[in-house]
């Protein structure tokens, strides 16, 4: 015999960013808010962990003491030896470890009232009739809601369970937490390197955090295969051959390409890698993660009726992301094109135009900053290297 289901105003799958944005604005609006979360933070999660200033802003409580150290140099570096750096003078990005900061946007949302259920993972989620209900089964119960979030990351069931998962490209990312020497902390101590060799495009990281390094390298759908071989030669060239590797993972991106892929289906609303909401020029997904838990939980709200049911909340979502979140991921998209391939096709020459074109180092920091969009910098570029060049 099956159990009755409890009822909820939404129910959130996935305690990433995105999940507990959600959650945590869902709560704060009065609904009666379920979050389910397959693992128990602290959980490590394959992340760099690079948080850009404008990723700050989707953040209100406070996370300063998570920091692991901040960047306001970029170093650009290519095997060929060739490599150069450009300093803002103020830092552009934070450094986290995910499974701390994840845990303190979880308890920030269980504060603000979200039930949060660790350890309970979805097995089964079907949608219902109109107005529309979602219905998420665990092994541990049955859980109904007018409307249910998908914040379960680029492997979670939900994309795939609403019928949303076809044909969004999946790039590989691989990650070494390598315990540095002093010398090697020295050296990258507020500098983030970027090597830029791969084809079609795709870039190395490091990312200077406590007593350790962040090693990656992120390539684009389809080379995966090669990934863990390239990062070992990255790590090797960096001088950090035999340098203890704590952990060594890796974990697929989804991107979302163009306003037209449908993010949202009936009671189902996806946010964060889920939806694929990531940028191909950097790969960045935390910021767009948790702006898109915030606007699914806003567009969840507005609806809100009395009797509990959500009407219109996946039309409203889909307008908010296509508005807000999808125009920086089609403007990081093509400047990921134009400047990996460049790097990649005429590499000395490319270089030493982009060591050269100040203007571009200071859009990027300009955005990484939140003091511009990927959008505004890409129409303002063709204006503004033409002048440069004249
Ligand atoms: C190697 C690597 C490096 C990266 N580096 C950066 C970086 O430096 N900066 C940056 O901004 N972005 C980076 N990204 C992207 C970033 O990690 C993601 O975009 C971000 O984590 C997306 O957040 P999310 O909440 O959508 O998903 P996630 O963070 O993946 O969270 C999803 C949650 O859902 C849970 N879940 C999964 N299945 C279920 C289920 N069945 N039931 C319940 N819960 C479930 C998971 O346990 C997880 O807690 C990187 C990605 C990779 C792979």
């Amino acid at each position: 015999m099956q159990h009755a289901a409890q009822r909820w105003d939404a129910i959130v799958v996935g305690g990433g960013p995105a999940g507990s944005s959600a959650a945590r604005r869902l709560a704060s609006g009065g609904a009666r808010t379920l979050l389910l979360e397959k693992q128990r933070h602290p959980r490590y999660k394959p992340c760099g962990g690079g948080l850009p200033l404008h990723a700050l802003t989707e953040i209100d409580t406070p996370i300063d003491d998570l920091f692991e150290g901040q960047v306001d140099t970029l170093e650009i570096s290519h095997p060929s030896g060739r490599r150069f750096r450009k300093s803002h003078g103020g830092p552009f990005a934070s450094l986290v470890m995910r499974d701390r900061l994840d845990a303190r946007l979880l308890d920030a949302a269980r504060d603000a009232g979200a039930q949060v259920h660790e350890g309970e993972p979805l097995r089964r989620l079907s949608a219902t009739g109109a107005p529309g209900r979602a219905i998420a089964e665990t092994a541990l119960g049955r859980y109904e809601a007018p409307l249910l979030i998908g914040a379960d990351g680029a492997t979670g069931p939900t994309a795939r369970a609403a019928g949303l998962d076809d044909a969004v490209p999946r790039s590989a990312a691989w990650e070494l937490e390598i315990e540095a020497p002093p010398a090697a902390l020295d050296h990258w101590a507020g500098v983030a390197n970027i090597d830029v060799a791969y084809r079609p495009w795709g870039y190395g990281w490091v990312f200077p955090k406590q007593g350790r390094l962040s090693v990656g390298i992120v390539l684009p759908p389809g080379h995966g295969r090669r990934i863990r071989a390239l990062t070992d030669a990255y790590a090797a060239r960096l001088g950090l051959r035999g340098a203890p590797v704590h952990i060594a993972r890796g974990h697929p991106v989804r991107y979302r390409r163009g306003t037209r892929r449908p993010v949202a289906r009936g009671p189902l609303l996806l946010a964060g890698d889920a939806a694929g909401l990531a940028d191909e020029f950097t790969a960045e997904g935390i910021h767009y993660a948790l702006r898109s838990g915030r606007l699914a939980a806003e567009a969840a709200l507005d609806g809100l009726g009395r009797d509990g049911a959500t009407a219109d909340a996946a039309a409203r979502y889909l307008a908010a992301v296509n508005r807000e979140i999808q125009p920086e991921l089609d403007a990081a998209r093509a400047i990921s094109r134009m400047y990996y391939w460049c790097v990649s096709t005429w590499a000395a020459l490319a270089l030493r135009v982009s060591e050269w074109v100040d203007y571009l180092w200071r859009a990027f920091f300009r955005v990484m900053r939140g003091e511009s969009t990927y959008a505004r910098e890409l129409s303002r570029a063709g204006l503004g290297l033409t002048r440069r060049l004249l």
